[in-house]
């Protein structure tokens, strides 16, 4: 006797190709359902999904018991999960047509889901011309930064900040000069951008220092 297809089972594979991990899936006609995530070195992960019954109540004392199939709800997890940031949105969640993902429908999410990450990424990159602020970066963005293995000035800013030790500003850490006080802090770094000269900065420094304290002579007197 041939196994019984997951079709004549009522149920469905959802196939999760992404590493990250979702909070349980919550409703009230089966409860909690968690979404698998593949482990490392997995190219996907299954959650199968069965049918169930939900009661629908009509008021005194009556209810009617309804099917819910199980296409119809990993159709509606794997909306929810794909579909809550923005344009295009692909989080790599999609319902198999048989009990396994063909090569086709693995190799068609990973597109859309690199897609939608390079959308990201490309978004991140606008964000950060205009504002050069990591706090208008979102995780999602980051996460999607690092999947594509890219490297990115906005995905190294969640450092604490520092302080000025001149004017006690926050400053980031890793900058040559102060932007709130034009403090050199990394003096080597600013010769090389050429926001001081090189080599005979630190002379010169010294010497500013020196004329300050203890004005000379002006040359020709
Ligand atoms: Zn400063």
């Amino acid at each position: 006797m041939a196994t019984a297809t997951a079709a004549e089972l009522g149920t469905v594979s959802l196939v999760n190709i992404s590493t990250e991990k979702w909070p349980p899936r919550h409703r009230t006609y089966f409860g909690s359902l968690e979404v698998r995530s593949p482990e490392p070195g997995e190219p996907y992960a299954i959650t199968t999904i069965r049918g169930c019954t939900g009661v629908m109540d009509l008021g005194d004392k009556r209810t009617m018991e309804y099917r819910i199939t199980a296409r119809e709800i990993a159709d509606d997890i794997a909306r929810e999960l794909n579909g809550d940031s923005g344009e295009g949105s692909f989080h790599g969640v999609f319902v198999a047509a048989g009990e396994l993902p063909t090569a086709a429908e693995l190799s068609d999410a990973c597109r859309r889901l690199e897609e939608f990450q390079r959308s990201l990424v490309k978004a991140a990159d606008l964000e950060w011309e205009r504002t050069k602020n990591p706090m208008f970066i979102t995780d999602l963005e980051r996460r999607a930064a690092r999947q594509l293995g890219l490297e990115k000035p906005w995905l190294y800013d969640l450092k604490p900040l520092a302080d000025c030790p001149v004017c006690a500003e926050k400053i980031k850490p890793g900058v040559a000069v102060c932007r709130s006080c034009g403090a050199i802090l990394d003096r080597e770094k600013a010769a090389q951008y050429g926001l001081v000269p090189p080599e005979k900065s630190r002379r010169e420094a010294s010497a500013k220092q020196d004329a300050a304290s203890k004005p000379l002579p002006e040359a020709g007197e």
